[in-house]
């Protein structure tokens, strides 16, 4: 059997564990491989899987729950995205999120967070490769001809299969810009078929150190991690006025964990 490198950090990478998905989206025995240096589990049945047959499980598994309120897999999701909207606002007020460029919400879905900060009074603007058909949303062309002060970028990573995927969202964002990411991450992925974040349409899965060496790879300074919203925002520059204010009006009280570096939150609270 062929093996695939780390997305992550190209270490090489060995057979984890298997899941019987019978049948459910056409998805069978479905192989999960994990990196032998920094521990990100990924499918490599969905790694191997032809274009075609990849965005027909995309669109078979996101139409399954576009446009509803609840979504079964994610019962939290619709409380997560007014609390996201909220820290996203806080953080715009105090002027530690930098806005000379416009915002984007990259892979936003049906877009219900954009309109809720739009309703908010933040202009932030709608990206889904699976939703440039709708008006409100950029096309691949449109998208390109900026870079952006905040990326938005919620339960995405997960649905990602190729480093060039990733990359090219780090690309678009201001030399000076932000990223805003909710992704579930763990320390250590177990082993576990039964492992509700196994679902269909999730591919790759980060521990902290694979996020930590992607921060450095992609040069972020600067990092707060919001508990209550599970966001996490990362800063290609910070200032002292900006540090200072963090220091001073984001308490580890009201959920705000913030670092000069990677705040390894996920780390901090398993000590
Ligand atoms: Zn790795």
């Amino acid at each position: 059997m062929n093996t695939l490198s780390c997305l992550i950090c190209k270490a090489e990478t060995k057979f984890y564990f298997s899941k019987d998905f019978q049948h459910s989206f056409e998805l069978n025995l479905i192989d999960y491989h994990k990196c032998e240096n920094c521990g990100f589990v990924f499918s490599k049945t969905h790694y191997e899987m032809s274009d075609t047959e990849w965005e027909k499980l995309n669109f078979n598994c996101h139409n399954s729950y576009q446009n509803q309120t609840y979504n079964l897999s994610d019962p939290r999701w619709y409380e997560r995205l007014y609390l996201q909207c909220e820290v996203i606002y806080k953080l715009a007020k105090l002027e530690i999120l930098p806005n000379s460029l416009p915002w984007l919400d990259w892979g936003c879905g049906d877009g219900k967070l954009v309109d809720i900060l739009n309703n908010r009074g933040l202009n932030v603007q709608k990206y889904d490769l699976y939703m440039q058909h709708n008006s409100d949303y950029l096309t691949n062309e449109v998208l390109q001809e900026t870079k952006y002060s905040l990326l938005i970028n919620t339960s995405v990573f997960e649905h990602i299969r190729e480093r060039h995927t990733l990359d090219v969202i780090n690309s678009l964002i201001a030399k000076d810009g932000a990223l805003a990411l909710h992704v579930l991450v763990k320390e250590d992925i177990s082993p576990d078929p039964d492992w509700f974040y196994l679902q269909p349409p999730h591919v790759s899965f980060f521990t902290n150190q694979s996020m930590q060496i992607l921060f450095e790879q992609w040069n972020y300074k600067a990092s707060i991690y919001h508990v209550p919203s599970r966001l996490w925002f990362w800063f290609r520059e910070m200032d002292k006025v900006q540090m200072s204010v963090i220091k001073n009006l984001l308490t580890e009280a009201d959920g705000f964990y913030f670092k000069e570096g990677f705040m390894n939150y996920w780390g901090v609270m398993n000590k």
